[in-house]
């Protein structure tokens, strides 16, 4: 058996192999070991909410690993060292670095407090490139205005922000305004960062008293971004830390960019302030991809990797991959292995068979259009109601329910349901949502044709 602090080097070693660099720099290297206790690991977290983060998102794979390296251990404990010390959160004037205050530290800990601006280590992708985008209708809006912002240095929307389901290319864009902004002009400071990053530095900050620093930092750049903010919806503090260095950087005129997986007024946990500030500038949202887009992409990866294949095996995986992006290319990498590995080359037979469980898997998903046409049958009406403008309640009311099950069964965004419904506006969806609500708990007919329409929908 290795010794205690072997295993955890080991079990450090793998989680940053998992989950990779900047999500270990940030959320894990901060652990500290303490003592192994028969079956009970014990390690240390400088605060609780850090403590909190590991428990949730990576406590079974800790535990996995040090399993891996030592049979014996079945249980990982996370402690709060220095908890105590911890000043108070506040946020507004506490501007103070106060350096001697800091709690004393073991050479062990001391290394974490290193300066902020080394964990904005850019970590950009070199494939998230303009170059390397493809563009076609559903992300032509979100594209010219990444480019127009990486190529005009006159701030001219502010914020932009870009919104869309997973894997639609968010981050690509962002990275790209990154690499494009670098490389023209490079004495332009850009900031690309996760909320959740951007959450952790701010904690870090209040831990470390070193606010003042966290606030300068952010507040000396040009191109601030930030990717994924739904993620500090509903976490105040983060979020009023945000919204400041947001309107400072706005008053300076700087340049500010914001990812999120839905629009700022479907956005839920954000504070009022935040969100209208938010739509400011320009909101483009990146819609799902359309055959043509997804055959584009594919055509260019393959080209990318240098691969032939043939057309019919790229337009079926266009026809049958339809999730998003990113499992498009992950389709499109298993079947160019599969066909490396055995040394034979791609046919529609082998790219079916490679990727049987994900095809099933495309096939699940529920459609905005399979709902309609399920729900119209279902209350015998024709599916054209579902768009009309007609308001009678026989014919409202199903279209109510199916506004109510895209919302539960598929992952579109309000407005994007309203704009399936013949343009209504997404208050107008968020009503039918509430009201189908409502009715469930008072009618069980309206509870039963509901669970019967879920049911034949396989939700
Ligand atoms: P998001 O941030 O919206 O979840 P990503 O930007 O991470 O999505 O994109 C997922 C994957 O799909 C990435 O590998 C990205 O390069 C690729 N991708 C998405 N959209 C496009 C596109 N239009 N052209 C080329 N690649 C794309
Ligand atoms: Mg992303």
């Amino acid at each position: 058996m290795k010794a205690p602090n072997h295993q955890w080097t080991e079990v450090q070693n793998s989680l940053r192999a998992e989950f990779g660099d900047a999500a270990f720099k940030s959320w894990l290297a901060p652990l500290n070991f303490e003592n192994i206790d028969e079956n009970t690991v014990i390690l240390s977290s400088p605060t609780k909410f850090l403590k909190d983060w590991i428990q949730r998102q990576y406590m079974d794979r800790l535990r996995f690993f040090w399993n891996e390296v030592n049979p014996e251990v079945r249980v990982v404990e996370l402690v709060i060292k220095d908890y105590d010390t911890m000043p108070p959160v506040t946020l507004s004037n506490n501007n103070e670095i106060t350096p001697s205050s800091q709690p004393e530290k073991s050479s062990d800990t001391s290394k974490n407090i290193e300066p902020l601006i080394e964990s904005f280590d850019v970590n950009l992708d070199p494939r998230f490139t303009f170059d390397n985008f493809v563009v076609g209708r559903p992300n032509e809006l979100a594209f010219s205005a990444a480019k127009r912002i990486a190529e005009d240095e006159t701030v001219r929307f502010n914020p932009l922000f870009l919104y869309g389901g997973v894997g639609l290319g968010k981050t690509h864009l962002m990275h790209a305004i990154a690499w494009a902004i670098r490389e023209k002009t490079p004495e332009r400071k850009v900031i690309y960062l996760s909320a959740e990053a951007f959450m952790f530095q701010f904690i870090r900050a209040i831990r470390h008293k070193s606010m003042m620093d966290f606030k300068e930092q952010f507040r000396s750049v040009d191109v601030l971004m930030i990717d994924d903010v739904q993620f500090i919806c509903g976490k105040d503090s983060t979020q009023e830390e945000f919204f400041h260095t947001f309107n400072a950087l706005v008053d300076q005129n700087r340049q500010i960019i914001i990812s999120a997986d839905k629009s700022p007024s479907d956005l839920e946990g954000l504070e009022e302030r935040l969100r209208s500030r938010l739509g400011w500038g320009l909101v483009a949202d990146i819609h799902p991809t359309n055959y043509e887009l997804r055959l584009g992409i594919l055509q260019a990866k393959a080209e990318q990797k240098n691969v032939d294949l043939p057309l019919n095996v790229l337009e079926f995986l266009a026809h049958r991959i339809t999730s998003n992006v990113r499992e498009l290319e992950g389709a499109l990498t298993r079947v160019i292995a599969h066909a490396t590995l055995v040394g034979r080359a791609i046919t529609m037979e082998t790219t079916q068979e490679v990727l049987r469980d994900l095809l099933r898997a495309n096939d699940r998903r529920v459609t905005v259009e399979d709902i309609q046409k399920v729900v119209a049958q279902h209350f015998n009406v024709k599916i054209s109601d579902m768009h009309s403008a007609r308001r009678s309640r026989s014919i409202a009311r199903p279209r109510q329910i199916a506004m109510y099950l895209c919302k539960q069964l598929t992952a579109r965004s309000l407005p994007d349901i309203g704009r399936s419904f013949g343009g209504r506006d997404h208050t107008t969806v968020m009503h039918a949502v509430k009201k189908v609500q409502e009715l469930m708990a008072s009618d069980q007919n309206v509870t039963e044709d509901v669970e019967i329409l879920q049911r034949s929908l396989g939700g």
